[in-house]
């Protein structure tokens, strides 16, 4: 089940699949190299990216750290752990915003963490 979002399902969630803008945009925000992160391939949400109704940019990787750094909830420690903890990192539930225009995206996101494989 493929489609157009770099998605895919995963029994338990969806992957997304980190892009190589996301990359280097979640580089930037956490202003760390992206060699750091070269080995996180993306993430499992527990729904498929939702397209941003405000500048049609796709929800992504880089959204939610650009909202855990904004909201200042979360270290940058704590994100990087989060991204590549895997499948057993804790879920949390939250509100997500778009990074590029601040527009806020439907319903609540659930994210079980990175993988590397
Ligand atoms: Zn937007």
């Amino acid at each position: 089940m493929e489609s157009n979002t770099h998605a895919s399902f995963l029994g338990n969630g969806f992957r997304w699949v980190l892009t190589s803008e996301e990359r280097s945009n979640i580089a930037k925000i956490l202003e760390i190299e992206e060699d750091t992160i070269s080995h996180v391939k993306g993430n499992v949400m527990c729904r498929e990216r939702m397209q941003c109704g405000g500048c049609g940019k796709l929800s992504g990787l880089d959204d939610l750290v650009h909202n855990a750094v904004t909201a200042g909830v979360h270290n940058r420690d704590f994100i990087l752990e989060v991204m590549a903890g895997g499948p057993q990192t804790r879920a949390y539930a939250h509100k997500m915003q778009c990074s590029n225009c601040s527009q806020g995206y439907e319903g609540v996101f659930i994210n079980w963490g990175g993988y590397m494989d």
